[in-house]
């Protein structure tokens, strides 16, 4: 075994890995990547098919970010935000509030813009900032005997932090901290392969027979929020990821949900908090047909959806760094202004907050992901995955297949006609991007779900190849259960 591997199974504990079977076998132990490939430590190439873990957009070792990083190192890397203030940092703000504003002139500034972005670490805190800055302003503008109550998405995830966690229901992540966690509601989530309304007939996608959908899920959200006003104490924030909830396994929402339940939230008074940590930059829009919107960058402004708070981070740094955003409006921010002693201020803030060498990165990044070129090279890259994608209908372990823009979750089933899912213990997600592993192309399912979510410099070829793998990968898998 690899000296290198020796010392990873002597000391590092891996984040969500059963360290039992981790320390089996040997891992594979990355030393460079160029593009979308990554290269380990025996010279073997390996494709990045999730964008190690959603974060990388334009490639590893982009010339323009790598110059960005380098142009600082030369400067400074890191100066405290706690009483100062640096270059990059606000040079992002600003971009962001222009990429998150589209169409909207700087000033004068509309009280519910998204014009103060507060910088954290990571999706979690980003998450974690905008709960907390939710909390305080219901407090200030309810009352301090208000009790705030936040309300999120069945199979929610929003990071490992307590608080976010507290938001999340994904109950194999969750339940274990159930004790430690604050108390918040979750309301129906559409899933449309598995809706418990309209599965009149369960076939195979391409022949399935829905009855008409009367948005029964929008339904359920309007009772939540209806009940909670009912109690007296209406949501102070509804918490979602726009068209496409993640870790909940890929799970993309129909179009005109997002518009339908984010209008209910806002009629019964609770604040927007918009988790787009994995849908934000592009990421969701290379489909996008918005008129009069060149780039959108954010999954909200796909059904025009302005909300409170607008979390970023995995791709804020074009997945170079670890940096994270909250963007939120003036309205929020004024009930954070007083005199000293009043003590309004926001008491929250991290160590490398508003970090110079994140900050450059994410500023080139922005840069490239506004070129023309790249945006019309996106949307030519998500055709090519909706076209490869087809084949794998063909396979009787493939339930369903979802994509929106540059993000696919193909759901295994044990059978396709009845829809039964594999139970989590067969490991079936994991044992096909093993063999996937084998075939030169890396990834991480969710459960009995497959991610393929390129980076954006991925060319057609390396698209198939991706696409390819997974299809023999589910083929030998199952060949057993096939014969
Ligand atoms: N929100 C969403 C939607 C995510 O997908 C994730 C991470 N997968 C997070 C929050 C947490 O981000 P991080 O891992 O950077 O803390």
């Amino acid at each position: 075994m690899h000296r290198l591997a020796q010392l990873d199974h002597a000391h590092v504990w891996h984040p969500f890995t059963q360290m039992r079977d981790w320390q089996r076998r040997e891992p594979i132990i990355i030393t460079s990547g160029q593009g979308a490939v990554l290269r380990d430590v025996h010279g073997r190439q390996y494709l990045d098919a999730n964008s190690s873990i959603w974060t990388n957009l334009h490639g590893h070792q982009h010339p323009a970010i790598n110059a960005a990083i380098g142009r600082q190192l030369k400067k400074i890397s890191h100066s405290s935000a706690l009483g100062l203030a640096n270059e990059p940092a606000s040079l992002l703000a600003a971009e962001l509030v222009r990429t998150a504003n589209p169409g909207r002139p700087p000033t004068p500034v509309p009280p519910d813009a998204l014009s103060k972005v507060f910088f954290s670490d990571d999706g979690s805190t980003a998450l974690e900032v905008a709960l907390k800055l939710a909390y305080q302003f219901t407090r200030r503008t309810r009352g301090t005997k208000s009790k705030p109550r936040f309300l999120s998405l069945a199979g929610a995830y929003h990071g490992d932090t307590v608080g976010a966690v507290s938001l999340g229901h994904i109950d194999l992540f969750h339940k274990a901290y159930g004790g430690m966690l604050f108390k918040t509601d979750q309301v129906m989530a559409p899933y449309c392969y598995r809706c418990p309304f309209n599965r009149a007939k369960p076939e195979r996608a391409d022949a399935r027979e829905y009855r008409k959908c009367d948005w029964e899920c929008v339904g359920q959200v309007e009772a939540r929020f209806r009940a909670q006003k009912q109690r007296g104490n209406p949501y102070a924030a509804f918490i979602f990821e726009p068209l496409l909830q993640g870790a909940a396994g890929m799970i993309a929402q129909p179009a005109g949900w997002l518009k339908r339940v984010t209008t209910l939230a806002r009629e019964s008074g609770a604040l927007l908090i918009a988790d787009e940590v994995m849908t934000g930059f592009g990421r969701v829009n290379s489909t996008s047909k918005i008129p009069g919107l060149k780039v959108p960058l954010f999954a909200c402004q796909e059904e025009s959806v302005a909300p409170d708070f607008l979390c970023l981070a995995k791709g804020l740094t074009g997945g170079y760094l670890p940096m994270a955003a909250t963007l939120t409006t003036p309205r929020v921010f004024a009930a954070f202004l007083g005199e000293y002693e009043e003590f309004k201020t926001f008491f929250h803030g991290h160590s490398f907050t508003g970090n110079q060498l994140g900050a450059s990165a994410a500023l080139a990044s922005l840069e490239l992901l506004q070129r023309k070129a790249t945006t019309v090279a996106r949307r030519k890259l998500a055709q090519t995955l909706a076209t490869e994608l087809k084949s794998l209908w063909a396979l009787p372990h493939v339930g369903d297949i979802r994509q929106v823009g540059l993000v696919a979750g193909i759901e295994l089933v044990r059978n396709w006609r009845t829809r039964e899912p594999f139970a989590l213990r067969e490991q079936a997600g994991i044992r096909v991007c093993e063999a996937m592993a084998r075939r030169g192309v890396l990834t991480r399912p969710i459960g009995n779900v497959i991610v393929i979510m390129p980076p954006y410099c991925t060319t057609p070829a390396q698209l198939k190849q991706m696409v390819a793998a997974l299809g023999e990968a589910i083929a030998e898998v199952f060949l057993a259960q096939l014969q």
